[in-house]
């Protein structure tokens, strides 16, 4: 063990690698808690020349490699798999903005930067980077295309892949592959960064990210609706969606009881609404006009929307619309104190979420136990993190029975609708089962021979995606 660990001190250099067990706990396990293998060691490349020196190492000896970006990642795709076989590469330490070309409207970063730190940077040029994640302070551009990272403003920008122009990255026996040119037009063969995004870390490591940008809105304008049932707020969305269209920037579906576990929890003093209602839904529109002359519009238009709204909230200053959108960023940390949680990450076609909902509801209401659902999400993109709160059951193996039967319920029932049983958080470790069962096994093929192509020792992120 020691000759891998001086051999990787001489490549990376002494301060750039962690050894010491309680100094890599934190690397070790996932934000979940689900996952905690102990990894080898940890190692931080400073750039690109190191990377590749390390990955030759690791390729000549078959040491498995975990790469890492912010760990935030909410299927135990980011830490090990295996006791003591892998060592984690960090990417922390490749966190610069190398260029922005105004001209083309695109930004060159290395991968380890986190996410708000190239938003807060272009925000002070008043130029605009639009993927929106409540893991924004922690998880870097590098794990957002390995992962094709979604979020709450997908619903007008698209995923994390169609905001990538071109990466550089280098595969699993240490060939450098650079695809940085700025041209957005550009079908010269097989578009290789598509196959890396939502590769999750198992076909190459991202070093560098050429990224689309764009200009700055001039506002924006936030409104929190309630509705007396899912279907009106379904209908309502689809309203607002095609009264405004590509101003929409997201549309959040939250339910009364997230309220609930928001104050239990301290994350907020003060429910937003007078009256309780069972659902409601965050929008928030994009301008690139006057926002006096917007609010006058869309008053002119209310009466079109008027048909389903229970109560509105147009916040009247930045504090309280920060104050709102902060608390649907809470929700993900809130949710998780509530102890024994089933988490789901499903997309369901819009006509069918109704349906599925109050099928899925009765399915575990029968249940002998009090289940409390807890559905949130991004409706814009039909993708809702269909989650749900279980009582506290002591035994872990009976916990972990009944999780997995609600599981298989749940994604069987997801692909009956036409749905997919992993919207936005990928596979990893927690869904390489329903990997196999959902997807042919003609895909199934073609994926691992790429995989192969791409890491023919598989060593990169072993046991994730598939076994
Ligand atoms: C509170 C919270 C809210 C979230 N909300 C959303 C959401 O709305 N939408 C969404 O899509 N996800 C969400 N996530 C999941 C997660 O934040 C995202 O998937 C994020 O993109 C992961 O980035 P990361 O840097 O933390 O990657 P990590 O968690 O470190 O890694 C994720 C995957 O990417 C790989 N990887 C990391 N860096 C690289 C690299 N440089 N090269 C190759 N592979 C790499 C890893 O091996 C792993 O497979 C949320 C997570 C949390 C904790």
């Amino acid at each position: 063990m020691n000759k891998i660990f001086n051999q990787l001190m001489l490549i990376a250099g002494e301060k750039n690698i962690l050894t010491e067990q309680k100094e890599l706990a934190k690397y070790n396990q996932d934000w979940r808690g689900f996952y905690n293998n102990k990894s080898l060691c940890v190692v931080f490349p400073l750039n690109t020349k190191i990377l590749k020196e390390i990955v030759i190492f690791c390729f000549e000896n078959n040491i498995i490699i975990v790469p890492q970006g912010g760990n935030t990642s909410l299927t135990g795709a980011s830490v090990p798999t295996y006791q003591n076989k892998e060592i984690i590469i960090n990417f922390s330490k490749m966190n610069k903005i190398i260029e922005i070309d105004k001209h083309n409207l695109t930004v060159l970063v290395e991968s380890g930067l986190i996410l708000d730190k190239l938003k807060e940077y272009l925000d002070k040029e008043d130029l605009y980077f639009p993927i929106n994640l409540s893991s924004s302070g922690s998880c870097m551009i590098g794990g957002n295309i390995a992962t094709n990272a979604g979020g709450i403003n997908a619903l007008k920008y698209g995923t994390m892949k169609d905001n990538v122009i071109g990466i550089e990255m280098i595969t699993g026996n240490g060939t450098l592959l650079s695809s940085l040119s700025k041209m957005k037009k550009n079908n010269t063969g097989y578009d290789l960064k598509s196959i890396v995004s939502s590769s999750e870390g198992t076909l190459g490591m991202i070093t560098k990210a050429l990224l689309k940008i764009y200009p700055k809105p001039s506002d924006n304008f936030t409104f929190f609706v309630a509705y007396e049932n899912l279907n009106s707020s379904i209908e309502s969305f689809k309203q607002i969606r095609n009264l405004f269209y590509d101003k929409l920037e997201s549309a959040e579906l939250i339910p009364n009881y997230s309220f609930e576990v928001c104050l239990k929890n301290n994350f907020l003093n003060k429910h937003f609404f007078k009256t309780k209602h069972p659902w409601y839904v965050i929008y928030r529109l994009n301008l690139y006009e006057n926002k006096l002359n917007f609010e006058n519009t869309f008053e002119k238009n209310y009466h079109i929307l008027d048909k389903f709204i229970k109560d509105i909230i147009i916040p009247s200053s930045i504090e309280q619309e920060n104050k709102i959108w902060k608390f649907r960023d809470d929700l993900v940390e809130a949710y998780k104190m509530e102890g024994k949680i089933v988490t789901n990450d499903i997309s369901i076609p819009l006509d069918k979420m109704d349906i599925f909902f109050s099928t899925a509801a009765s399915h575990l209401s029968k249940i002998p136990m009090e289940i409390k659902l807890h559905p949130f999400g991004h409706l814009g993109d039909n993708n809702i993190h269909f989650n749900m709160v279980l009582p506290n059951i002591e035994d872990l193996n009976s916990y972990r029975k009944i999780r997995d039967d609600i599981y298989l319920y749940i994604n069987d029932l997801v692909e009956s609708y036409g749905g997919s049983f992993s919207a936005e958080h990928g596979i990893g470790q927690i869904k390489k089962d329903s990997l196999l069962k959902y997807k042919s096994a003609n895909e199934i093929d073609m994926m691992k021979n790429i995989k192969k192509i791409f890491d023919p020792k598989t060593i990169l992120n072993k046991g994730k995606i598939f076994n």
